[in-house]
């Protein structure tokens, strides 16, 4: 048994997340920590809402709220959703809780000890209009690089760049459109991460991450590394202080950029959970306490990785201290609608709380994982998802486990029969089982979750062709014991089939194992015995549909809906 640390980048507090922020991030961290809860192992999955900077200003304000108000609101709502997907985080935190405020100044004031901390007076984007200095994301223009309009002041959408707002052409102010701008001088901090670059590429050479993860990394470290403004003219954040942890002299009234307390929370979040639950998390993020032996995976989107890479381990290695640093990185990319982008303003795209008017969590979750945006970038469309939902959930799956439950129920008094010893077809079945198992077990291993849902997919295949070969409705006419064989193997497959199911369908898998009365929802490993677990005798009840087929009808409201193709 094992120590696993799991985090899923932390939501933006903004507003209630889409699915592909959903399938980037917390969906596989949720499945992958229940694969590996399901293997016995210690596992700690950590998420917060990320609650600091601008955005979060601008949406309070457009809500009427004061900004402390709406995040404590728009937590809950996250919060919520979360619970309502069966994400199961052991804790969601918050980043503007007292922990990370602590925890961030620390950062700031050992960074500094270290010298790797300066204030610059700096020249930055003042708003004439607005009344006020305007951070990165808020002014908007053309990308130096690409060309691209509507270039963002801190990264550039088309090409992926990291920017300055000061290199951008033409600018103007998101908040208002204004093109009356000045620059003007302000006194910030710089983390003065351009000397940390030989450190930090050694760093990213010693990591086993995926191949997403480590160009990207590459990516940015090839460009230079730029010494980076760490503090915003902001009133909402973790105010900057000084040496002494007091006040800053010249910086009142200024905050640390949220790029720089957010990763933080990763730590802070597991502080807020050991104080709310009486764990120890110094031994999850210590390694002088414990988490040596800790293994440390992250799961994001592929436009957060630079921070993870680059700019949170400037942080971490700055400060020498002994900090846990992740040790697998897994990145995703864009899940698309209909090959544009989800987009709320235009009201094109699915979000957490609506999925779930349409349909339970598990036919979503079925879909995301096994179709997910993960090699490439995937199209959501209703067409396809009201396809696989079908064919993978309703034909092979629900079907499976209703025929063969309901024909015990009917013909079998509604227990797992007996029929002695099992024959050569089943023996052949249980060595298909121990390969099927082993391929989704390994792609598991390796964070490959389209082929693991494919894998246990196959494996249900498996237990269809079983049971077309196996037919114990036509062999109950000529041999009640041959039938009771193919039955009590059909039950014991349900049994499987839910432990599989498990990670990526929690709900669904608890009655598909109810249904033949079992519990056991642990990961199957290859070499258990598999076909003839259920005792003999045992109750069974199916449990209803479990999967309803996605009609026509429906793909055409929901198309209209929510926006589809057109
Ligand atoms: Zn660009």
């Amino acid at each position: 048994m094992s120590r696993i640390l799991i985090t899923s980048a932390l939501p933006y507090i903004n507003g209630i997340k889409h699915l592909g922020n959903l399938a980037g991030s917390m969906l596989p961290a949720d499945v992958w920590a229940r694969f590996k809860r399901g293997q016995g192992h210690d596992v700690l999955y950590i998420c917060a809402t990320d609650e600091h900077g601008t955005p979060a200003e601008l949406a309070a304000a457009a809500a009427g709220q004061d900004v402390r108000t709406y995040c404590d609101e728009q937590h809950q709502i996250q919060k919520q959703a979360g619970a309502a997907f069966n994400l199961s985080f052991d804790w969601f935190g918050r980043s503007s809780s007292d922990a990370n405020r602590r925890l961030t100044q620390h950062f700031a004031r050992v960074l500094e000890a270290n010298g790797l901390m300066e204030e610059r007076v700096d020249r930055m984007i003042y708003s004439v209009d607005d009344g006020r200095f305007l951070p990165d994301r808020y002014v908007e223009g053309t990308c130096p690089h690409c060309g691209h309009v509507g270039a963002r002041g801190d990264q550039c959408d088309n090409c992926g760049r990291l920017l300055d707002p000061t290199d951008l052409i033409d600018p103007y102010s998101a908040v208002s459109g204004s093109r009356n701008l000045e620059v003007r001088d302000t006194r910030h901090l710089y983390l003065l991460q351009a000397g940390m670059a030989d450190r930090i590429r050694a760093w990213v050479d010693s990591k086993d991450w995926s191949s997403l993860a480590k160009s990207i990394a590459y990516k940015h470290l090839d460009e230079g590394l730029i010494d980076r403004g760490m503090t915003r003219d902001l009133k909402w954040g973790v105010p900057v202080v000084g040496p002494d942890g007091g006040p800053r002299p010249g910086m009142e009234g200024k905050v640390f950029y949220v790029w720089f307390d957010a990763p933080i929370e990763y730590i802070a979040a597991t502080e807020e959970w050991a104080e709310a639950k009486g764990g120890d998390w110094r031994s999850w993020w210590r390694t002088d306490e414990g988490a040596d032996d800790v293994r440390y995976v992250q799961f994001m989107g592929k436009d957060n990785v630079a921070f993870h890479t680059v700019s949170f381990p400037a942080t971490i290695l700055g400060s020498e201290e002994p900090w846990k640093t992740v040790d697998t990185l897994k990145a995703f990319n864009w899940l698309n609608w209909y090959g544009g982008k989800f987009s709320t303003s235009q009201k094109r795209g699915v979000f957490m709380d609506q999925a779930l008017e349409l349909l339970p969590a598990d036919y979503w979750r079925w879909h995301l994982t096994a179709y997910g945006p993960e090699g490439s970038d995937a199209a959501f469309t209703w067409e396809q998802f009201q396809s696989t939902t079908n064919k993978d959930l309703a034909d092979v799956l629900g079907n499976f486990v209703n025929r063969i439950v309901k024909f015990a129920e009917s013909k079998m008094d509604g227990v797992v029969p007996d029929g002695g010893a099992a024959g050569d077809l089943e023996a052949r079945l249980e060595a298909d089982l121990r390969a099927g198992i082993a391929e989704a077990t390994e792609a598991f291993e390796a964070l490959e979750f389209r082929k693991a849902a494919q894998a246990i997919r196959a494996v249900w295949v498996l237990g269809n062709e079983y049971l077309q070969v196996a037919a114990p409705w036509t062999a109950l006419k000529t041999d009640r014991d041959a039938a009771a064989v193919g039955v009590r193997t059909g039950l014991n497959l349900v049994a499987l089939f839910a432990r599989l199911a498990a990670p990526i369908m929690p709900e669904t898998a608890t009655r598909i194992a109810a249904s033949v009365g079992a519990t056991d929802l642990s990961w199957p490993s290859a070499d258990e015995p598999l076909l003839d677990v259920l005792p003999r005798g045992r109750p069974v009840t199916a449990q209803g549909v479990l999967f309803a087929k996605i009609e026509d009808a429906q793909v055409a409201e929901w198309s209209e809906r929510f926006g589809g193709a057109s």
